[in-house]
């Protein structure tokens, strides 16, 4: 089965490797920052044509290292999430390797959400709604996946707020730096959502489970970060108050009653932008 490889050692310090957990030296995912010059291997691919869609990765092979060994050597000199593709004569793409190009933004966000996930709030977010269980050592364990470049953090300014692509494994944040208390809280809720992909693959959950979850997570941030913040003085949406009040029982009793999930809830259903709420997801893992 070609597949694309880590060249030699694999090691290059200027470049995050997300490999397959049966075999820790293929790659699908490279994470480096622009300009970055790196080397992968095609393993068993000779007859495979080697492309990057829209050529916005600049490629060249080598020498080949090996028997079934094609090497290519591989220019960062687009921002993005990128691809390399084997394909077969008929244009069916074999396999792929994505390549994600960072910015420095891109890099600074990444940095600063690690930092955001050794917040004593993290501490408190413990509680679970449906079959979701949100613990502070799953929140916790997400900071890995950044590290590791599983999950990308992207600045996309034209977003209204921040989204998780449960797809492409990205956290997309429309700000430049997670600064504010309301960017934290936010980066938070979206981090939960990587949370949920790295631990309910394949388990369809109802959107307004996972996005009670996140909200819950937002608001524990914002009221561990603001002790003495009251309801009034929350954002006045019925899911911000609900949400308030949800993460305020998790904070004293580590659970969230019926009745607070209940409101929560119906507010996210009330909400316009939520009006699918009815609907199923299904996280694809990471
Ligand atoms: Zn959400």
């Amino acid at each position: 089965m070609a597949h694309f490889e880590k060249a030699g050692s694999g090691k290059n310090s200027s470049v995050q490797f997300a490999t397959h957990p049966s075999d820790r030296k293929q790659i699908w995912r490279a994470t480096v920052s622009h300009g970055t010059k790196f080397d992968v291997v095609l393993w068993g691919g000779d007859s495979l044509t080697v492309e990057s869609p829209g050529g916005l990765l600049t490629f060249t092979e080598g020498k080949s290292p090996g028997k079934d060994r094609r090497l290519f050597t591989i220019t960062a000199n687009s921002y993005g999430t990128l691809e390399l593709q084997a394909r077969h004569s008929n244009g069916s793409v074999w396999d792929t390797l994505t390549v994600n190009v960072a910015s420095q933004t891109d890099k600074l966000l990444c940095s600063q959400a690690i930092k955001l996930l050794k917040h004593k709030s993290v501490a408190k977010m413990q509680f679970q709604i449906g079959p979701l269980q949100v613990t502070p050592a799953r929140m916790r364990g997400v900071s890995s996946l950044l590290q590791s470049g599983e999950v990308f953090v992207r600045y996309s300014p034209s977003l209204p707020l921040g989204a998780y692509l449960r797809g492409q494994d990205e956290l997309q944040l429309p700000y430049q730096s997670i600064s504010t208390d309301e960017q934290k809280a936010n980066a938070c809720h979206e981090l939960s959502h990587a949370l949920m992909d790295q631990h309910y693959a394949g388990k369809p959950l109802k959107r307004t489970v996972t996005e009670s979850v996140g909200y819950i997570v937002q608001f524990i941030f914002f009221r561990v970060a603001r002790p003495k913040l009251t309801v009034d003085k929350v954002k006045q949406i019925p899911v911000a108050i609900a949400a308030f009040e949800a993460a305020g029982e998790v904070i004293a009793n580590k659970r969230v009653s019926q009745s607070a999930q209940t409101k929560l809830r119906e507010a996210l259903i009330a909400n316009g932008i939520y009006s699918n709420q009815s609907r199923m997801i299904s996280y694809d893992g990471i």
